[in-house]
């Protein structure tokens, strides 16, 4: 591809131009093949014998009846969140409240469960921190608990072993008084297990534990140290914001991995009435690489993630926070503009102003930004703090981490106890775990996959799934939860909770009790069990006690002197900043199709990661997508493809970590770049003085990047590109043109009265079903996509099949960028079968499989398709899917628990898409009949999509009812259908983006 060719302009020169890619931007021939052709190439072909997706399929079958085996219910009694066991209908769904935890983070769930296996994830919605929604990551975790390849064994030196060995191996241990014993656990969020640690490290009064994660939360907590001299926790209110600052934060994406955040900003971004026009936040965000904090933001500065502390300097001397410091202007043009009108929108919002970091940021930038907060007044308003506890003998992050492994490697180790996680695999390379790991005498490692770290202990001990057993979590504000199981261990895991009570020696051992006798005892004798089951049907612990607010106040004169005492940032040479996977995190999710299939929001890649760098670096290096590179710096090497980011800061690469596991299940092993081969614990998030230099090599054939980014391509340049030239697909609108005009969203596109050549139905009657969704409060999060997957049973297809474009997924995520390649914002359309009213599908049919129901679907008869694909030509937006292959025939039997019943499983040669999740309308149809009420009502059908999403942009609804959610949004001014002058009257219809851009820096 030539950069040369750049164009940036809508045809008619008159609006901004969306673009997917580079390629679309230039319009190159490969580009304009693409979309020509839906399928490019080979499209019968069959796979050939290596692909990925046939590995999958040919998983052992032997799996499938180790999980048969564990569909028996626990012998301790869980509860359902609505009724009772003795009420148990077989086939009927149940839904039981746990709770999940992620690098410290706890989401609050309830899984529904079909005939004693789980099958889906949603948020539970008396849980705080989700409110009824979950992450993608969450969703996905049910794959996780049916992946054929987990641990299934003890291991003793890589042999077979047991887990009465293990018991009778942990008698002989004399620990004494704990000098020689060391836990390394992952951050632990769990009461119960927390106080299982104190009484474990009182009675081995010189034994330490430390706790490590890839994505390390340890910054926060240190530059609130500095700040404010004691450990407190921040509470950020985004929905308290009107204006905020992110300085490296993607508080919508990574940084936070419950749905609370996107939640809170979201409700500023939701407009149905004039006062919510003025309501309405404003986001800036500074950072290196594109997230999808920078995607949603009203105006984004890119800087590497090294300059960001300089900017936080000159930030908090303009805001007047740092008396005595100028502002050093060392950025150019863009960057000052840019810092004085935040300054003076912080400034104007006072308290209502929010400036957030990220834990990828250095403790001096934390502290930096509660000072600026302090200084604007919103300490207290945007942002509370509560007391965090502290243990002497608990050390987290790589730095605890590097000093374990000093005492490992002299020898002061005697007994190494891993709770979770895969430190042979995660630790920076500085740190050498592997080979520290080979000089402890007694090495135990707890873990869900037989991995990196399994094969260098000398125990490994399978670890339950959070959804197979007992446990407990509370986030940092006190809210507590109880994780119960929903199904017995299928592979024998344990807990880390029961290993550590093996090795402490305690009476109670077992993870039910540790967790119920934690609770109980602090509740009345008399209520003890009446308490316990209503916490379990809640999901939150009533009676756990709120983290103390404490009130702060930041030394600014301290803060000035570490500022002062700062190294120089590294100049010179290219930056490498590590951020985790939002598919695979850390590498945990590595052997998860579901999320090595799902697109990242921004690069758009599937099944790998790239070293993303920007359209100026590629330039300067002659590189182009595909490149296989080599960046090195301080004796540490890495060779990995490169892909060409927009919007990406100047020599900066950024490299997802997660990829390129060596021993995981079939699925992931060998899959990407494994990152951590250059990460040390000095450059643990951003690393200096990279060479970066092409090897002449380029990925070729199936090794190629596999991005769906131009997959479906309508609008400009797309496929119909003669009707569509110019057409606004997407709409957005700056939220002072809409006041001076609500009409301008419609009037972006004149659509022209439209007679059909056909018999015109009136959908007047009964129940006329209809979607909208808000693109102003989409965050683009994926999590609707995975959610689609998991309950209507979309088959992965494999890299080889997302190469030819044949991705399942029935919601598809278009990501466009807008204005210049070095300089564009980006926008985020979810696209799933707009149901139109006058299908362009269902015409073409020559079996009639795609028929018009009476309430306004779009059917698909899967046992009367053909295959002749006729439909999907005909659908202007690209949104059906055919099943080239079997794509379920060979899975294992194990990951057919992970089904939903109610749905039908596709064959090959048949046409697949959304249905608006039927199999939900017709239960509540029959309840509703069961009940014996004649109506259904607003809001009791909840599609999959909707019902996951935590921007709350999706609402699904009677279309006939004028009252209902949906009519109410589809009455708005800025609603749309997508390509209205067709004809077709798609039923899903848009909310156009409201954006509400700084008149100072321009729309
Ligand atoms: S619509 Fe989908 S992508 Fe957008 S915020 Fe909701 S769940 Fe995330």
């Amino acid at each position: 591809m030539s950069l040369i060719s750049i164009k940036t302009k809508a045809p008619d020169g008159t609006g901004p131009q969306y673009w997917r890619s580079l390629n679309q931007l230039s319009d190159t021939p490969e580009f304009r093949q693409w979309v020509e052709r839906e399928f490019p190439a080979n499209a019968t072909e069959l796979l050939d014998g290596n692909s990925r997706r046939t590995v999958l399929k040919m998983m052992a079958a032997s799996f499938g009846l180790a999980g048969l085996a564990a569909c028996s219910r626990p012998v301790e009694h869980i509860f359902p969140n609505s009724r009772g066991v003795e009420n148990y209908i077989p086939g009927q769904s149940y839904f039981y409240t746990t709770v999940m935890t992620l690098a410290g983070q706890v989401s609050g769930l309830l899984v529904e469960t079909h005939d004693g296996r789980p099958t889906k994830i949603e948020g539970n919605p008396d849980h705080p921190s989700s409110r009824g929604a979950a992450t993608a990551l969450a969703q996905a975790s049910i794959l996780n608990l049916y992946d054929p390849d987990r641990s299934a064994r003890v291991l003793q030196g890589g042999m077979d072993s047991s887990w009465e060995q293990f018991e009778a191996f942990i008698k002989t241990l004399q620990l004494g008084d704990g000098s020689g014993l060391r836990f390394l656990s992952q951050s632990v969020a769990s009461p119960s297990l927390l106080a299982l640690r104190a009484d474990t490290l009182k009675k081995f009064p010189k034994a330490k534990w430390v706790e490590f994660e890839s994505f390390q939360r340890t910054a926060g907590p240190a530059g609130a140290m500095l700040a404010f001299g004691q450990a407190v926790t921040p509470q950020t209110k985004f929905d308290k914001a009107k204006v905020i600052l992110g300085l490296d934060s993607d508080f919508l994406g990574l940084d936070w991995q419950t749905p609370l955040p996107t939640k809170q900003y979201a409700s500023r971004r939701r407009v149905a009435s004039e006062e919510d026009l003025e309501k309405i936040n404003r986001l800036y965000s500074v950072e290196s690489q594109f997230s999808l904090t920078g995607l949603n933001a009203d105006h984004r500065l890119r800087l590497k993630g090294s300059e960001i502390k300089q900017f936080a300097v000159d930030l908090a001397a303009a805001l007047g926070a740092l008396p005595g410091l100028n502002v050093v202007g060392n950025g150019g043009g863009r960057r000052e503009q840019f810092l004085a009108a935040v300054v003076k929108d912080l400034k104007a919002a006072g308290p209502d102003a929010l400036v957030i970091t990220s834990p990828r940021q250095p403790p001096i930038v934390h502290a930096l930004a509660f000072l600026m907060n302090q200084s604007l007044g919103s300490l207290g308003n945007t942002i509370e703090f509560t007391k965090s506890a502290t243990e002497d003998r608990v050390d987290a992050g790589p730095d605890a981490l590097k000093a374990l492994a000093a005492e490992m490697t002299a020898g002061q180790v005697s007994t190494l106890v891993m709770l979770g996680g895969n430190p042979v695999f995660t630790a920076p390379a500085d740190v050498q775990f592997g080979s520290a790991l080979s000089k402890v005498a007694n090495s135990i490692h707890l873990g869900q996959d037989d991995d990196e770290t399994a094969a260098s202990v000398k125990w490994h001990l399978p670890e339950a799934h959070y959804l197979e057993s007992w446990g407990d979590a509370a986030t940092a504000s006190g809210v507590a939860a109880i994780q119960q199981p929903l199904i017995a261990p299928i592979f024998g895991g344990r807990t880390s909770a029961e290993i550590v009570a093996l090795v402490s020696g305690s009476a109670v051992t077992k993870a039910h009790d540790i967790v119920k006798n934690y609770w109980t005892a602090q509740w009345p004798a008399a209520s003890r069990e009446i308490t316990w089951k209503k916490t379990l049907n809640d999901g939150v612990v009533a009676s756990a006690k709120p983290a103390d607010t404490v009130k702060v106040t930041a030394d600014a004169k301290k803060i000035a002197a570490a500022v002062a005492a700062e190294p120089k940032a590294a100049s010179g040479g290219i930056e490498v900043a590590f951020v985790p996977s939002a598919q695979m995190w850390d590498g945990r999710y590595a052997n998860n199709p579901w999320m090595q299939e799902a697109p990242d929001p921004l690069t758009k890649l599937t099944w790998g990661n790239a070293a993303l760098i920007s359209p100026a670096t590629a330039a300067a290096k002659s590189l182009q997508d595909g490149d296989i590179v080599t960046l090195q710096g301080g004796g540490l090497k890495l060779e990995i493809a490169v892909m060409i980011q927009p919007g990406q800061a100047d020599d900066c690469v950024t490299v997802t970590l997660g990829y390129g596991r060596t021993r995981c299940g079939r699925v992931g092993k060998g899959v990407g770049y494994n990152a951590n081969l250059i990460r040390t614990t000095g450059g643990f998030w951003y690393g200096s003085g990279f060479e970066l230099a092409s090897t002449g090599n380029r990925l070729s054939g199936s090794d190629r990047l596999s991005t769906t980014q131009e997959h479906g391509t309508i609008g400009d340049n797309g496929v119909n590109a003669e009707h569509l030239q110019g057409r606004p697909v997407f709409r957005e609108v700056t939220i002072e043109d809409y006041k001076k005009n609500p009409k301008v969203v419609e009037e972006m596109q004149e659509v022209p009265a439209l007679h059909s050549v056909y018999h015109e139905f009136t959908y007047d009657q009964g129940y006329q079903w209809g979607m909208s969704i808000d693109l102003g409060s989409c965050t683009g999060c994926n999590a609707c996509v995975v959610a689609c997957q998991s309950e209507n049973n979309i088959p992965v297809v494999g890299k080889d099949q997302v190469l030819r474009g044949r991705e399942m997924h029935w919601i598809r995520m278009d990501r466009y960028y807008v204005g210049s390649q070095d300089e564009p914002r980006a926008v985020q359309q979810p696209l799933p079968c707009m149901q139109c009213e006058n299908a362009p599908c269902e015409n073409v049919c020559p079996v009639a499989a795609t028929t018009h129901s009476p309430e306004g679907l779009n059917d698909m008869v899967y046992n009367r398709c053909v295959g002749t694909r006729y439909c999907a030509n005909n659908c202007p937006f690209k949104v059906r899917h055919f099943n080239f292959l079997n794509f379920h025939k060979n899975d294992p039997e194990i990951l057919s628990m992970a089904q939903n019943p109610d749905v039908t499983v596709r064959m090959r040669g048949v046409m697949e898409k959304c249905t608006y999740c039927v199999q939900r309308i017709q239960e509540a149809r029959i309840t509703s009949k069961g009940e014996g009420r004649r109506e259904i009502k607003d809001g009791e059908i909840v599609t999959a999509c909707q019902q996951t999403c935590p921007a709350d942009a999706i609402v699904f609804g009677n279309i006939n009812d004028p009252n209902s959610r949906v009519s109410k949004l589809k009455q708005q001014e800025r609603n749309y259908a997508m390509l209205a002058e067709l004809d077709v009257r798609p039923r899903t219809t848009y909310l156009a983006r409201l954006r509400n851009p700084n008149p100072e820096l321009g729309a």
